[in-house]
C-alpha cells in the first residue's frame, strides 16, 4: 500500500491544472506534474527546476521587464498573503506563435501548524475564451448583411466623437435610405429584398478604408457611414459616388416612380465635436438632410 503522501501526489499529478504552492515569502514548496511539464515545453518565466525559486520574485522580474501578467499576479498574490483579499483570480493570455491560449490563475490560502501556504493554480480556459470571442463578434454584426449593426455603430460613433473632441477634428455622417424599398419587396418578394440589402451592405464596405471609418446597418433599409477627420466636401463626393454605384448595381425595382432600378437617398452632415455638443445632434442633422433628399425627389444627396 502506497503512503498517503504518494497517493495524493498521484492525484495532483493527474490534474490538468498547473499547481504550485508557495509559502508566505513566495518560495515554491510544491509543484505538480502539469506545472513542471508546462514549464519544460514553454518559454515561461520559470525553469522546471523549482527548488529555491521564489515565485513572487519571478513575477516581479517579469513585471520589471514590462510583463503585465507579472505585475498583476504579484500584486494579487500579495493581497492574499497580506489578507487584504480572501482569494484572487486573474485571466490572462499566453499565446504562442501557433495558437491562442488563455489561462485563469487562482490563489487560495491554507494554514497548517507550520505556517501559511498559498495554492496557485493555472487552468487553461482557451475553449471558453474562443467561444466568447465568437459570440462577441456575432453580437457586433448584423445577421443579414454581415456589416456592423446598430449597437456597434452607436458605440463606434460615441468613441469617435470623443476622439474628435480631443483632436479637434471634424466628423461626417451619411445616412442612406433605399428608395421605395417596400415596392421592391412587394414586387419581387421579401427574399429578393433581403438579397438586395446584403449587396448594399457589401458595397458600403468599399467606402470605409480607415480604422476611423465605419459602415453599419442602421435599421431596416437604412444604412450609415461615418468618416472621421473628413471634410464635408469629401463626404459629399463619397456619397455621390455611392449613389451612382447603387444605381449601377441595376437591381430591378420596376414599379419605383424614381427609376426602374433601385436607388437611394442620402443625408450628409459634418460637425466639429465639442464638449457641449452630442453625437445625437449629428444624427438628427443627417436625418433631416435625408428627409430633404426624399422630399426633393429621391436618388440624391443633400448636405
Ligand atoms: P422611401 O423611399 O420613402 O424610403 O420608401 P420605402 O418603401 O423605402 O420606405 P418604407 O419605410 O415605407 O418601407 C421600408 C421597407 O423596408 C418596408 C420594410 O418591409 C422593408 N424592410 C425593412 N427591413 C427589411 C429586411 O430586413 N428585409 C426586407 N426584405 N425588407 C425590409
Ligand atoms: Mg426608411
Ligand atoms: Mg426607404
Amino acid at each position: 500500500m502506497e503512503s498517503s503522501y504518494d497517493f495524493l501526489r498521484h492525484v495532483l499529478d493527474s490534474i490538468t491544472e498547473h499547481i504550485v504552492v508557495i509559502d508566505e515569502k513566495g518560495k515554491i514548496q510544491f509543484v505538480n506534474k502539469s506545472w513542471s511539464s508546462f514549464g519544460e515545453n514553454n518559454e515561461c518565466m520559470m525553469a522546471s527546476d523549482w527548488s529555491n525559486v521564489n515565485y513572487l520574485d519571478e513575477c516581479d522580474k517579469a513585471s520589471a521587464m514590462g510583463d503585465d501578467f507579472g505585475s498583476e499576479a504579484a500584486s494579487g498574490i500579495r493581497s492574499v498573503i497580506e489578507q487584504r483579499n480572501q482569494f484572487f483570480y486573474l485571466e490572462y493570455h499566453c499565446h504562442d506563435p501557433e495558437e491562442k491560449r488563455w489561462f485563469m490563475m487562482r490563489v487560495s490560502p491554507f494554514s497548517i501548524e507550520k505556517g501559511n501556504y498559498y495554492v496557485i493554480s493555472h487552468q487553461n480556459i482557451t475553449e471558453r475564451k474562443l467561444a466568447e470571442e465568437v459570440a462577441i463578434n456575432l453580437s457586433k454584426m448584423d445577421g443579414l448583411t454581415n456589416i456592423p449593426n446598430r449597437r456597434t455603430f452607436d458605440e463606434f460613433l460615441h468613441t469617435e466623437w470623443k476622439r474628435c473632441i480631443r483632436l479637434k477634428k471634424t466628423i461626417c455622417l451619411a445616412i442612406i435610405d433605399l428608395d421605395h424599398f417596400k415596392l421592391l419587396n412587394d414586387t419581387y418578394g421579401h427574399q429578393s429584398g433581403d438579397e438586395c440589402l446584403t449587396r448594399i451592405g457589401q458595397l458600403l464596405k468599399e467606402f470605409t478604408s480607415r480604422p476611423s471609418d465605419i459602415c453599419a446597418r442602421y435599421g431596416g433599409e437604412e444604412f450609415a457611414l461615418v468618416w472621421s477627420d473628413t471634410s464635408l466636401k469629401q463626404a459629399e463626393l463619397l456619397s455621390v459616388k455611392l449613389l451612382k454605384k447603387i444605381e449601377d448595381l441595376h437591381i430591378n425595382n420596376k414599379n419605383s416612380p424614381v427609376k426602374q432600378y433601385l436607388t437611394a437617398s442620402i443625408g450628409v452632415t459634418e460637425m466639429k465635436p465639442t464638449r457641449n455638443s452630442h453625437e445625437k445632434e449629428l444624427i438628427s442633422r443627417a436625418d433631416s438632410m435625408l428627409y430633404q433628399a426624399k422630399d426633393r425627389g429621391r436618388n440624391r444627396v443633400e448636405s
